[in-house]
């Protein structure tokens, strides 16, 4: 459906008349000079030319801000490279580019997890709420005089600058639709929608995208070292993404939490014979509804070079974590692992497991002691270095999350890992 939009034409800048061309490139420059800061962001642009837009039933002022699609492709329609000043263009580059940097596609699925958006159609009012709300983000962090005279700030809805756009969403939700459309429409980059003139081909992949928003990070933090002029919310942004250790304790989180929700979440509707003084309708059997209380087990890499501060450091965490999850005392299992499984405890306290071992490493003996023991765990949790040998496939019973304490050596596919930084930090 999105390069359905038929008698859409896309070539590259290379095919543009001289004039157009030499406007695209003046527009970077002037982009790289409005915010030094991104200028890697704004060089990773993919310009893709598209043609053809009002025969494709879209409105001719579709490209007007230069949409972006989450691959980093930017689009230009001839018409507004050759009417928008360079200075516009370059205004649209440095805001597209915040979307992109700022992940407005993922965030929006998170803000509006239902959007009933359709690819390649007409935006929902909720597509245009996020729009506005995104570009509030983006734009109070614009230099006043790069900016466009009608992009909106959130000032001019009467809403506080510095906020992110999920603030905006909300202070927004209770405005006539009208009263929030959007006047510009900055693409699927800003909403994960697929767009009629969307090609729907890979641009940037998703690790290289991950390098480009590392590398702007990098940049914005050292010249706002620098004593740089780098508004504050660009410095705030690109100390989240340099510090993604900030992180691991609520990735942590999520993956047990995840572990422990596919169980609970599956309440059976067992058939079990009511006792006789029970028996309201002699001889029929009443199903009873029973929900399963996960069982735990906690394995944990007692070789030699895990012992000591990493290694309780961890198991504090994993234990916080599990006992905020609800997982009950009795339904969990401490195994202590070298070369051999070894029980250990029945609670996750630094103080109290019981660290057996010191050998070698080879986890599948600790694993094989999990899976066979009864009642069998829904849910593993490792916590090791990652030097063992693993099981190649993913054991029959229960997920395993390994929180890995050494991001070298990884586990297989099958388990779901976190990276815990050495010593917890
Ligand atoms: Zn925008």
């Amino acid at each position: 459906m999105t390069s359905a939009a038929l008698g859409v034409r896309r070539s590259g800048v290379q095919d543009l008349p001289a004039p157009l061309r030499e406007a695209w490139a003046a527009a970077r420059v002037r982009a790289a000079h409005t915010a030094p800061y991104l200028t890697t962001a704004v060089l990773a642009l993919q310009p893709v030319v598209v043609d053809g837009l009002e025969e494709a039933g879209c409105s001719a002022a579709a490209l007007r801000a230069f949409p972006v699609d989450t691959g980093w492709r930017v689009h230009l329609d001839p018409h507004w490279l050759a009417v928008t000043p360079p200075a516009g263009i370059a205004f649209w580059l440095v805001h597209q580019v915040g979307h992109l940097l700022r992940q407005h596609a993922d965030r929006f699925g998170a803000a509006c997890p239902q959007p009933a958006a359709v690819p390649g159609q007409p935006r929902t009012p909720e597509q245009q709420r996020w729009n506005v709300s995104a570009d509030c983000e983006v734009n109070d962090d614009v230099p006043g005089d790069a900016r466009a005279s009608d992009a909106v700030l959130p000032s001019s809805l009467g809403l506080a600058d510095g906020q992110p756009a999920e603030v905006y969403w909300a202070a927004l939700a209770h405005r006539t639709p009208t009263s929030v459309q959007a006047t510009v429409d900055c693409g699927s980059g800003t909403d994960g929608v697929a767009r009629g003139w969307d090609s729907g081909e890979p641009g940037l992949t998703e690790p290289e995208a991950r390098q480009v928003r590392r590398e702007t990070a990098r940049t914005v933090a050292a010249r706002g070292r620098e004593g740089g002029d780098v508004p504050e919310a660009w410095r705030r942004w690109a100390e989240q993404v340099l510090e993604p250790v900030v992180d691991w304790r609520r990735e942590l989180s999520a993956a047990l939490r995840l572990g422990v929700a596919g169980v609970v979440g599956r309440v059976d509707y067992s058939y079990v014979r009511p006792s006789r003084r029970a028996g309201a309708v002699p001889g029929v059997v009443l199903p009873s509804l029973r929900q399963p209380v996960p069982q735990v087990t906690v394995l944990l890499d007692t070789s030699q070079s895990m012992l000591g501060e990493p290694l309780s450091r961890a198991v504090a965490e994993v234990g916080g974590v599990l006992r905020a999850v609800g997982v009950a005392r009795h339904s969990l299992r401490v195994l202590c692992c070298d070369s051999t499984a070894y029980d250990s405890a029945r609670v996750l306290d630094a103080r109290e497991v019981q660290v057996v071992g010191g050998g070698g490493t080879d986890l599948r003996a600790g694993l094989a002691a999990a899976a066979s023991a009864r009642p069998r765990p829904d849910l593993v949790v490792v916590l090791t270095d990652g030097g063992t040998d693993w099981p190649q496939e993913r054991p029959r019973h229960g997920a395993v999350v390994v929180g890995l304490l050494d991001s070298r050596r990884r586990p297989p596919d099958w388990a779901r890992t976190v990276d815990i930084p050495w010593g917890g930090a």
